[in-house]
């Protein structure tokens, strides 16, 4: 992956191609960023740059040298990856098929969907033991094509405590030897590897550089590009899920479920959910973070009267609408409920029972109205 390839972050990539242009590039940095900023492309990038032996006049990665194009695969030697997986007694060599088809399919991608596309399932995954094992193996090894050897850690929030393993590594790691940890919690993250890199701080993607980033990818209008970048909340993994869903019919399901849950009719209700519960988890979790999305915006159209939200004309009339009925606590809770039925279809909760419990609860939030929406009207 070129520097070119990654969308946004235009500043820090001539900082970053600096950085190793005049050879001053730290043995161990953590990029540390929101999910869906690219910094798992960025350091993607950065690698290949440092391996490539090619002329590099753009000031870019030559894309063309043979360095270049096994970086491009993901299969250069002396460029490494650890990542979480699931199971005991396995490492990340055992994944590395995988690893490579997720990276070729979106570098943007999520520890969730990753770990789905392992089978992962229920399981939490980690960096365990075998793996600090076998890092510790690989980078003692001699580079075997390049005068550099180059590990990519994406995610060292699931080292834990096992991160412990790695310090005199990171610390003193053989010659010509780079840690690039790509991370998201800088607060899962042990003190003593903290301590121990130099911090690139990576910023959320605009709407700009996401409708750039969909228009490169796909034919669509501006407008069209700009309604998934509003969704997306500068997360491109989530615009390209969304992508994948052009057709989606969010805001219609959204604005149908509310409507049924206020009239909190069972026989409506009930079908409703049915229905519901067989689209998918995937599916599920993008319509909660559209319901989120609309109650952020709505949040807003409430306390300032900004007509300026991140809405298409028929969502904004319909905020508009509601801002009549529903008061501020209402707001605060319902989010909250949508935060936590997000919570378990991430963890598989069973998709009938959670949906008509939080229909009904929604039910219970927008027929009790606070004191002071009483007063006003
Ligand atoms: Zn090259």
């Amino acid at each position: 992956m070129r520097f070119s390839e990654v969308i946004g972050h235009k500043h820090l990539k001539t900082d970053l191609i600096d950085m190793i242009d005049s050879g001053r590039v730290p043995h161990a940095q953590l990029f540390l960023g929101p999910p869906g900023c690219g910094k798992l492309a960025l350091a993607i990038a950065f690698a290949q740059y440092l391996l490539c032996e090619g002329d590099k006049p753009a000031p870019d990665a030559c894309g063309k040298c043979s360095a270049c194009q096994k970086a491009q695969k993901y299969i250069h030697p002396d460029l490494h990856f650890s990542f979480p997986f699931v199971g005991a007694k396995l490492t990340s060599n055992n994944y590395l098929a995988e690893w490579r088809l997720a990276l070729t399919e979106n570098p943007y991608l999520s520890v969730n969907k990753w770990l789905q596309s392992i089978g992962a399932e229920n399981k939490q995954g980690n960096i365990n033991k075998d793996e600090c094992q076998n890092i510790i193996r690989k980078l003692s090894l001699k580079a075997f094509e390049s005068n550099v050897k180059i590990l990519i850690m994406w995610l060292p929030e699931y080292l834990g405590k096992e991160g412990n393993r790695l310090l005199k590594l990171i610390e003193e790691p053989p010659e010509n030897t780079f840690f690039i940890l790509v991370a998201e919690n800088q607060e899962l993250i042990l003190n003593t590897i903290l301590s121990r890199c130099q911090i690139v701080k990576i910023n959320q993607l605009n709407d700009i550089n996401i409708v750039e980033g969909i228009m490169e990818r796909e034919s669509m209008s501006n407008e069209q590009a700009q309604s998934i970048a509003q969704l997306a909340n500068g997360n491109f993994n989530e615009a390209i899920q969304l992508l994948d869903k052009k057709e989606n019919n969010n805001s219609k399901l959204f604005l149908e479920w509310m409507r049924i849950c206020y009239k909190g009719n069972g026989t409506e209700m009930v079908p409703w959910v049915e229905q519901f519960a067989a689209i998918g988890r995937e599916n599920q979790k993008h319509f909660l973070n559209y319901a989120l999305h609309f109650m952020r915006e709505f949040m807003l159209l409430k306390m300032t009267g900004n007509q300026h939200l991140r809405l298409q004309e028929q969502e904004r009339k319909t905020a508009n609408n509601l801002t009549k009925v529903i008061d501020l606590d209402q707001i605060r809770e319902i989010t909250k409920l949508f935060d936590e039925c997000y919570y378990y279809v991430e963890r598989n909760a069973n998709p009938k029972v959670l949906f008509l419990d939080t229909s009904i609860e929604l039910n219970k939030i927008l027929k009790t109205k606070s004191l002071a929406t009483i007063k006003n009207n």
